[in-house]
């Protein structure tokens, strides 16, 4: 397997280590198969906002496992996920299911260029939507952490065509936009970015982008993969009353099974096949076991006060480990919103890819390293968010901070 795993951003190169590997997790820990615990700030890259293994996710799937893994015709449970999802998300009218987040954005430009019958896109430097070909541009995750340039083995005839600004940079977006008169089919971004550290939007820069995109023609789409059903019940453009066009989900809408969704308004949707001449098709899509961690995950984050929580416990683990990191004397500067987290090893302020590169690298391998030695496990790379999750305890969050707070002591001196 080259590098040893089977998505980069689990290896541990850009902080100098070999990746750990895991034998089982439940609720916030994870153990390795030499039998160490750790407290888990990833949760499978989003996935695990409920805590790993939850109890009720483990049972419905039990459940719906006897019934078959498999029908490759519609199901019941994909009706249910499709109008919870629907309900929530502001933007769905109509919904398809595919298999990953990849998938889903992938499929969702094919759309935007058909609807628009236009064929440029305009990203963000940082942002990532998956490893399609016109998506491998200035992106984020993996191919930030391993510092790579645009992958070889995609055409440039392809990414001509995709177009990138800075984020948070509206006067950057509208000049892409007058330079390029009737050609950009919209703009796709993470409305929180969550691939290049963690990047909250300035205020005005989303409803910045919903009136240049209007005014210009042009589709709004928000790559809620990760921050769909984890900022909020209805995502980030809920939580910021900010509707796109169209919406990517992944991660948590799957509960721990691949599973990607997109969606959007009906006029849209509709020219997917077999309704509208837009192909896009999958084997396992809707597959009732996705469809049924799916459901129960939703089930969970809906009753009265998950989200405070969360927010609650991340506000209070970020301020902790900036605190921390300013008493040893080290410039930090590091955010929350709900239960997604970030925190930068540089004066700050980061509003965008480039000046999230100043952080302090070196100084945040060796931070992983000394944190995995006290039982924390955070992402390998300083270009990740940080989750938390509903089975995190005032304790873990204590014993976490902690762990900090001697490393940090302990580095600095
Ligand atoms: C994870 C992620 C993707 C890709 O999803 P996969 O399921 O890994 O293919 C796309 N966009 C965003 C914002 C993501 O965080």
């Amino acid at each position: 397997m080259p590098g040893g795993v089977s998505s980069p951003v689990r290896a541990f190169k850009s902080v100098n280590g070999d990746p750990i590997v895991f034998d089982r997790v439940k609720g916030p820990y994870a153990w390795d198969i030499d039998g160490n615990r750790f407290i888990d700030y990833v949760g499978s890259w989003g996935p695990a906002i409920c805590g790993h293994s939850h109890p009720e996710v483990i049972a419905s799937l039990q459940e719906a496992l006897e019934k078959g893994t498999s029908f490759g015709a519609p199901c019941e449970l994909e009706n249910k996920l499709a109008e919870m999802v629907i309900e929530a998300v502001p933007s769905v009218e109509m919904v398809r299911f595919v298999n990953s987040g990849t998938e889903a954005c992938m499929a969702v430009l094919r759309l935007m260029r058909a609807f628009t019958g236009r064929d440029k896109l305009i990203k963000f430097e940082g942002c990532y939507h998956g490893h399609a070909d016109m998506f491998l541009v200035k992106a984020g995750s993996g191919v930030a952490t391993l510092g790579l340039p645009d992958s070889p083995g995609v055409p440039r005839s392809t990414t001509s065509n995709t177009l990138t600004a800075p984020f948070n940079d509206l006067e950057a977006v509208k000049e892409l936009f007058a330079e390029n008169p009737d050609a950009i089919s919209g703009v796709i971004l993470e409305p929180i970015v969550g691939n290049a550290g963690f990047i909250p939007p300035e205020p005005g820069f989303l409803e910045g982008l919903r009136e240049l995109t209007k005014e210009n023609g042009a589709l709004l789409v928000f790559d809620e993969v990760m921050t769909g059903f984890r900022i909020s019940y209805g995502g980030a453009q809920k939580r910021f009353g900010v509707t796109p066009d169209l919406t990517t989900m992944g991660k948590v809408i799957g509960g721990g099974l691949p599973v990607g969704a997109y969606g959007g308004r009906k006029e849209i949707m509709s020219m997917v096949a077999p309704a509208g001449p837009v192909y896009q098709a999958g084997t396992l899509s809707g597959n009732p076991l996705a469809m049924t961690a799916g459901i129960k995950t939703l089930e969970i984050l809906k009753q009265e006060g998950t989200y405070e929580r969360l927010e609650n416990m991340t506000t209070k683990l970020i301020n902790g480990i900036c605190d921390s990191a300013k008493q040893s004397g080290l410039a930090i500067t590091g955010s929350s919103i709900s239960g997604m987290f970030g925190f930068y090893l540089c004066e700050g302020p980061v509003r965008n890819f480039e000046e999230a590169k100043q952080a302090d690298s070196d100084y945040f391998g060796r931070l992983h390293r000394a944190m995995l030695q006290k039982g924390i496990y955070l992402a390998p790379s300083a270009f990740e968010a940080g989750f938390t999750s509903l089975a995190h305890s005032e304790d873990d969050i204590d014993m976490t901070l902690q762990a900090f707070n001697e490393c940090f002591n302990e580095l600095s001196s």
